[in-house]
């Protein structure tokens, strides 16, 4: 127990901000836990259980300190020394967030001492002086999401809140009194994330993205009306809903882009249904619902996507809404149609989108958007050569010709958005998808999508072929590209040429010239990098029972056949460690896979020949193969 200091735990909880009169405790982790990081973005998070042989507490391990869970340095039972922290306090809990520490000693076998939870003897100390607890801190300590509310408590300065970026914690403006005149800055700033009908004393620092007409609705209990808007914060996104009286109140206040803090409002469980978000839960205004436009809204992100690639929108099922992001290929004219339900005249306008996967889809536009698309009052810079990145969220989703898109109202539109996703489109765009020409992008039709499925990639059966069928049935040599499936096994990948040194910059992918040892130059960029990124351009000779066949693949399928980054194993080359370059080349060997092809003929030294491109490769669902081969024997039987 000596190795732990006593009392070290509670001292860090009293000091009340991130001093503690110099000392730096030793304490034992006891367990490491990673959270969900649902976002998408930013680095991974951990939570610790700390103890000091006589409590133990939980504690949020912040960003700069993950990379130590990460080496494995922090690890269950080891000792730390604990350099700097906050304590911060949230609705009567305390929420260590350790911001530098030092490894002491690797994992003992054991716990140190018998710690109790300080949490469970702090609540018996106060009953036992008479206090009541406070009635919303009756969530569970293990609370989920919860344990990463973290409010800073004043008193530590500045230090606290921009320490915890990475806990949501945004640093707190000045004015934060609602038209009440009531101080919101009394209240914790939750993130969205953690936002639960266990817990009722909260604010949300949140952007509106999308806000509804207002609806009149009637039905057997009566009439009324309603309207809702999305909120979305770091954490995530939550969806709100005001009726009757609060429509009139709330309204009016809330305009789409803006930020505001808004408190005081129920938390439900999430009807889906109504719903294009995956939280679980969504607001409902009442009368005690306070909200209050935020000046400070630099760290709020503008809007969340999860988008779908074009060539998996058969995953998703008709009439659900999706977010995508593509290329506007073509822009169509406005046309008018009669609307069967209103008989009243509507416009519309067609976009084909197009990304990286070789498909294209179409997408409806209706009504006003339809009307200004393209125009300096409505899209700027989506004229018929723009070509700009669009993303759409929540658009809906139809069969009508096999797959198609249409934006309906709570659907939002933005051109060039500044997204990883959007620069990769744009670079991939620039350097090879305008020189394909729409009609080599592949379309989804009535009879359904001939070519990718959902998820698996396996192609309809339609579409497989073997080596000879392929060959025989000159796939490839018309002008349009053809498309079909091969289940084949790898027994040779070309190991000249396998990998090139590639521009760094996401989505540029250009070959770099080394100029001196850490000096590799991008033309296209006019840059000048330390080191390349290394990506595949893969030879692979594929065979099945009837033949065998060339394949080309870039980058994507490299790593996904060799299990290994083109970078990892440049390295294993540079230094020479040829047992490991060559063990990652063998695992490819004798391995079968679905290899979707993209057949093309080419002209090389004048001499035309058809050119194998594998837009994706998946393995063998094995039991649903073994299926189609017994309905196979069964039609030879017959
Ligand atoms: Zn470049």
């Amino acid at each position: 127990m000596s190795q732990l200091t006593q009392g070290g735990i509670r001292r860090m909880v009293e000091s009340g901000g991130s001093s503690n009169n110099g000392e730096q405790p030793i304490c034992q982790i006891l367990t490491v836990k990673k959270i969900a990081n649902n976002s998408g973005t930013g680095a991974d998070r951990y939570r610790v259980i700390l103890s000091d042989g006589e409590v133990y507490i939980q504690a949020m391990l912040s960003t700069q300190t993950a990379h130590l869970v990460e080496e494995g340095q922090v690890d269950r039972h080891c000792l730390v020394r604990v350099m700097h922290f906050t304590a911060n306090q949230v609705s009567g809990r305390t929420i260590l967030v350790i911001l530098e520490l030092e490894i002491v000693s690797g994992p003992l076998d054991a716990r140190i001492g018998d710690p109790q939870n300080i949490e469970k003897l702090d609540e018996a100390g106060k009953s036992n002086a008479g206090n009541v607890a406070p009635s919303n801190n009756a969530q569970p300590t293990s609370g989920g999401a919860n344990s990463s509310v973290v409010k800073n408590e004043g008193g530590g300065g500045g230090y606290g809140a921009q320490s915890m970026g990475a806990s949501n914690a945004p640093a707190r403006p000045a004015q934060r009194t609602t038209s009440a005149g009531i101080d919101m800055s009394k209240m914790p700033i939750f993130p969205i994330e953690a936002l639960s009908p266990y817990q009722n004393k909260w604010t949300i620092k949140a952007r509106v993205t999308t806000k509804s007409e207002i609806k009149q609705w009637h039905n057997a209990r009566g009439e009324g009306k309603l309207f809702s808007c999305n909120f979305l914060d770091e954490s995530g996104e939550i969806k709100a809903t005001g009726f009757n009286e609060h429509v009139d109140r709330l309204y009016p206040l809330l305009k789409e882009g803006h930020v505001y803090y808004v408190s005081k409002a129920k938390v439900n469980i999430a009807r889906k249904k109504f719903s294009n978000l995956s939280n679980e839960y969504e607001i409902a205004f009442d009368r005690d619902t306070q909200i209050s436009e935020c000046a400070d809204a630099n760290d709020v992100p503008d809007i969340k996507f999860n988008f779908t690639a074009l060539d998996n929108l058969d995953g998703v099922e008709p009439k659900q809404t999706c977010d995508v992001i593509g290329i506007v290929e073509q822009v169509g004219e406005m046309t008018e149609i009669t609307s069967k339900a209103s008989q009243k005249p509507i416009t519309k306008r067609e976009l084909t989108l197009v990304d990286q996967s070789g498909m294209s889809v179409r997408l409806t536009l209706w009504g006003k958007t339809a009307e200004t698309y393209g125009t300096p009052s409505g899209q700027p810079g989506c004229g018929p050569e723009d070509k700009p990145v669009i993303g759409f969220k929540g658009v809906s989703v139809s069969d009508f010709g096999g797959r198609s898109l249409s934006m309906f109202t709570s659907s939002t539109m933005h051109v060039n958005p500044d997204i990883p996703e959007a620069h990769g489109l744009r670079g991939w765009y620039d350097a090879e998808g305008n020189r394909l020409g729409a009609q080599s992008f592949k379309t989804y039709n009535s009879a359904g999508l001939g070519g990718t499925g959902a998820g698996d990639g396996a192609m309809s059966n339609k579409e497989r072929k073997t080596i000879d069928q392929a060959k025989n049935e000159q796939l490839g040599m018309s002008e349009k590209p053809d498309y079909f499936n091969v289940k084949g096994t790898i027994i040779f990948v070309k190991q000249d040429n396998l990998y090139y040194p590639a521009c760094p910059k996401e989505g540029c992918n250009k070959k770099v010239t080394q100029m001196e040892q850490s000096s590799w130059r991008c033309e296209k960029c006019d840059m000048n990098y330390e080191a390349p990124q290394y990506r595949y351009i893969i030879n692979t000779n594929v065979q099945d029972h009837t033949g065998s066949i060339w394949l080309s693949g870039f980058n994507e399928v490299g790593e996904q056949m060799l299990g290994a980054t083109a970078t990892e194993l440049a390295q294993l080359k540079d230094n020479g460690d040829d047992a490991a370059y060559n063990e990652i080349m063998e695992r490819a060997y004798g391995h079968t896979w679905i290899f979707n092809i993209r057949a093309k003929q080419d002209t090389f030294n004048d001499v035309p020949r058809v050119r194998y491109n594998i837009t994706r490769m998946s393995s063998i669902d094995f039991a649903k193969e073994g299926g189609q081969l017994v309905e196979g024997i069964k039609k030879m039987m017959n």
